[in-house]
């Protein structure tokens, strides 16, 4: 029997371990605070803090926001970054991406001061990361992290494939992966566009990553028996139904369910977890910010 695992069902039970974590940062007198910067009018950036907010709003985190126009001078936004830097309700803040094209996203994410840079971004936290010593996990990788060990998939010795090399998917992942730590030591392999044979590299792993954003580019024939398929992508593709429009991972489910012992449907997988991950540095930035020990999931 496959296990389709049931990303909402293990993002909240984290968030009820966040909770806990909230009250007692409460009973030090401290709320934490996350703020969401937009610059855009994308309606899938503007849903996406969106989901974030309400996120903070139902478990206690004091949710913040500051919308920008698209056509605002940069000069604004750094000005709104300061800004946060130096409030000190604000534990965590993140600036939605994409900025607009003449905003220089990469001085964005220096700007970040990397104690509140709760996406992870930022080079000192990237680093961090890099070196065994994080601070802020990204929040996707982090999730994926979250639900295998959720599934009771031992990554330890593992061949892990991960299809994508993202800043924010695809690299952290990889960098989580090999990590001599609980949740990584697997032998890690990261394949992108350039790659050639990619299937015999996904046959070969026990576990496979997909963060493609290439609507059901991997299916059941790329895959052996008894793999443990997690599905990053979230691609809307065109349906004969009420939206015209469904949404669909980077694998295709059906095909690969066949193989899979394991395996995360979309929607309802790894999406749940991001925001869940989210929350959780957002209490992770108020402990270490106020002084507060907390017990995080
Ligand atoms: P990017 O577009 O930044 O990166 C995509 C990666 O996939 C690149 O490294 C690219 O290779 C590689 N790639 C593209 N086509 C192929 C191919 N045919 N074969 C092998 N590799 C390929 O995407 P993201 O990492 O930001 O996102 C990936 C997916 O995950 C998207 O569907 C996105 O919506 C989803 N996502 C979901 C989240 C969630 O919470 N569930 C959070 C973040 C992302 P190259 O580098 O060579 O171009």
């Amino acid at each position: 029997m496959t296990h389709v695992l049931d990303g909402n069902a293990v993002g909240d039970r984290i968030r009820g371990e966040l909770e806990d974590c909230i009250e007692t940062l409460a009973e030090a007198g401290v709320t934490p605070g996350l703020a969401t910067v937009l610059m855009t009018e994308d309606p899938a950036s503007e849903t996406y803090v969106s989901m974030k907010q309400r996120a903070c709003e139902e478990i206690g985190i004091n949710g913040i926001h500051r919308k920008l126009d698209a056509d605002a001078p940069a000069a604004d936004l750094f000005a709104a970054i300061e800004d946060l830097n130096e409030d000190p309700e604000v534990h965590g803040f993140l600036v939605q991406m994409p900025v607009p094209d003449h905003v220089n996203d990469r001085e964005v994410l220096r700007s970040v001061d990397p104690i509140k840079d709760v996406d992870g971004f930022h080079p000192e936290n990237v680093g961090r990361l890099v070196a065994g010593e994080a601070r802020y996990k990204p929040a996707t990788p982090h999730g994926v992290q979250k639900l295998l060990e959720a599934a009771d998939v031992d990554t330890e010795g593992k061949d892990a494939v991960i299809v994508g090399r993202s800043d924010i998917v695809g690299k952290p992942m990889a960098n989580l992966l090999i990590q001599k730590a609980p949740g990584g030591n697997a032998t890690t392999t990261v394949c992108h566009s350039r790659t050639q044979d990619l299937a015999s590299k996904t046959r070969g792993a026990d576990i496979v990553i997909a963060a493609t954003g290439v609507p059901e580019m991997i299916d059941g024939s790329m895959l052996s028996e008894g793999t443990v398929v997690i599905d990053v992508g979230v691609n809307r593709v065109d349906a004969d139904n009420e939206k015209g429009y469904e949404l669909v991972g980077d694998v295709e489910f059906e095909s690969a369910k066949e193989k899979a012992d394991v395996i995360t449907p979309v929607p309802g997988g790894v999406g749940p977890m991001t925001i869940t991950m989210l929350l959780y540095n957002a209490v992770k930035a108020a402990s270490i910010q106020e002084g507060v020990d907390v017990d995080l999931p």
